[in-house]
């Protein structure tokens, strides 16, 4: 890996698994969606690990605690996942917190159990109210937070305490469909004090360096659905990424992203671990990687060799359109074979 970070693909002579020592992994949209496992992804991590590859779980969710979130994964078949293995914004704004005010201090929570448990963790006492002396607000998100936890925290901005926030997501997906999630929840108290809160999770670098402190490794590898928190937070942190293609963000959605903005590597899911990433070789509007080959016909695209989920078809792909887009700035267009 020459490139610098965000620019172009990268490339390996060996698996991702054996070149990496740890992988920081998504959980929605590339563990499982909503209730349910992404097809292969057991499978897939349980060979990464036999290749010697560390697993961290890392969520934005504030709600639940490292061993719920365990349980939960250990429960939809993922291979050895204790507590120690799952990362939350909940520790990463706790040591946050825990580094800049003194030891033992009350802080006001608005939050649940997974950031009460942090919190506790790190030796800060969890109050809930403005009353009871607290140093610093920090907020985290929960089912059951209303209208007079969120005034509450306002009261303690507005009285000049520093205000922390596990993370700024703006939806929660949930069983029933998307929910407002944490950011909207601060986006009510930001309303109310103008003020802005210190953010722990993705795309902030704190829960990126939380995962390295916890599970430790020298040469860690993002594992991310969405672009805009997960991809675009490991480059701000100067840490390498998977992009899969199993959540939110698209193929075209990947062309379509600018210099410095772009993963380092790209796969249609988890597989693409234990896969070679062989370098794209371009000519006169053709891309092969491996044994896959694609082309630019002038209005878009299209495979010449190849499937259209292979990962050398997808880095074929993704290459070409990001050389095109950089040399004419226009956005590319995929043919219909290669879009889901
Ligand atoms: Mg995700």
């Amino acid at each position: 890996m020459t490139q610098s970070l965000g620019t172009g693909l990268g490339s390996t002579n060996e698996r991702l698994s054996t070149v990496h020592d740890v992988a920081m992994l998504d959980l929605d949209g590339v563990v499982y969606r909503g209730p349910d496992a992404v097809p292969g992804a057991a499978e897939a991590l349980a060979t990464a690990q036999g290749h010697g590859l560390r697993l961290a779980y890392i969520t934005n969710n504030a709600s639940r605690t490292a061993q719920q979130v365990a349980d939960k994964l250990a429960g939809m078949g993922m291979p050895h996942v204790g507590a120690d293995d799952v990362v939350t914004s909940a520790q990463a704004v706790a040591h946050l917190m825990a580094d800049a005010l003194p030891a033992g201090s009350a802080v006001l929570v608005i939050g649940g159990e997974g950031l009460r448990a942090s919190l506790e963790e790190r030796g800060l006492r969890c109050v809930g109210r403005l009353k009871d002396s607290p140093v610093a607000v920090v907020q985290g998100f929960h089912p059951d937070i209303g209208w007079h936890e969120l005034s509450e925290a306002a009261y303690a901005i507005q009285s000049g305490l520093p205000w922390y926030a596990s993370n700024t997501d703006l939806t929660v997906p949930t069983a029933r469909g998307i929910a407002p999630g944490n950011g909207s929840l601060v986006q009510a108290v930001r309303n109310a004090t103008g003020a802005e809160p210190i953010v722990a999770g993705k795309p902030e670098r704190a829960l990126f360096d939380e995962t390295v402190a916890r599970v430790g490794g020298t040469n860690p590898l993002m594992v991310g659905d969405r672009l805009d928190t997960d991809i675009e937070g490991a480059i701000a942190a100067g840490v390498v990424s998977l992009a899969v293609l199993t959540g939110v963000s698209s193929l075209q959605e990947i062309v379509d992203a600018g210099p410095g903005h772009r993963p380092t590597y790209v796969s249609a899911d988890l597989h693409g671990l234990d896969e070679v990433h062989a370098e794209v070789k371009i000519a006169s509007g053709t891309a092969r990687c491996g044994s896959a080959e694609v082309t630019h016909d002038g209005t878009g695209i299209s495979i010449v060799h190849g499937d259209a989920g292979a990962t050398a078809t997808l880095r074929a792909v993704v290459a070409l359109a990001w050389d095109l887009s950089d040399r004419s700035d226009t956005s590319v267009r995929l043919d219909g074979t290669l879009l889901p």
